[in-house]
């Protein structure tokens, strides 16, 4: 296991980006390099800590210290939603959602297999269901109560 070189944080084993600032990793057993979604032949440097779009240098927005891409609201979610929870699968998400938003909590999910989805095949839970900062505790609650959460899993990712 390596630390991330922008952040410090540790990095998943299977993983080959950071999860906190969008870093890639620089020692990825991913064996060709990622290209930026935008300029096809240039590598990324990163891939958006939203949705997982690979951005190459140019394109790369940072805000305190996380990576977000050109998508015009990305460094706002980035700063005012939560990652809640991860899934295998976009129709796992749309369960996820379905019961947020029952309980009157906006919930949206970002699903990074669509941008660069063989690379992602070596990443074992690639869809990201997001909240609302203030609203986090509360749709975690929800979850639990619904039994489609731990009570205890270790909240690594803010
Ligand atoms: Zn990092
Ligand atoms: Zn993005
Ligand atoms: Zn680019």
């Amino acid at each position: 296991m390596t630390d991330c070189p922008q952040c410090g944080v540790a990095l998943m084993g299977n993983s080959f980006f950071c999860d906190q600032c969008g870093t890639l990793d620089p020692h990825s057993t991913v064996s060709s390099p990622i290209e930026c979604e935008n300029h096809v032949g240039q590598p990324a440097v990163a891939v958006c800590s939203v949705c997982g779009k690979p951005v190459c240098g140019d394109c790369a927005l940072s805000r305190d210290g996380k990576f977000y891409c050109d998508t015009t609201d990305h460094i706002t979610i980035g700063n005012e939603w939560v990652s809640l929870h991860r899934c295998q699968s976009d129709f796992e998400a749309d369960l996820y959602l379905a019961n947020l938003r029952s309980a009157g909590i906006a919930a949206r999910f970002f699903s990074p297999g669509s941008h660069i989805s063989l690379a992602w095949s070596a990443f074992d839970s690639p869809v990201r269901i997001m909240v609302k900062r203030p609203d986090r505790d509360q749709a975690r609650q929800v979850l639990i109560r619904l039994g489609l959460l731990d009570d205890d899993i270790p909240q690594t990712s803010s």
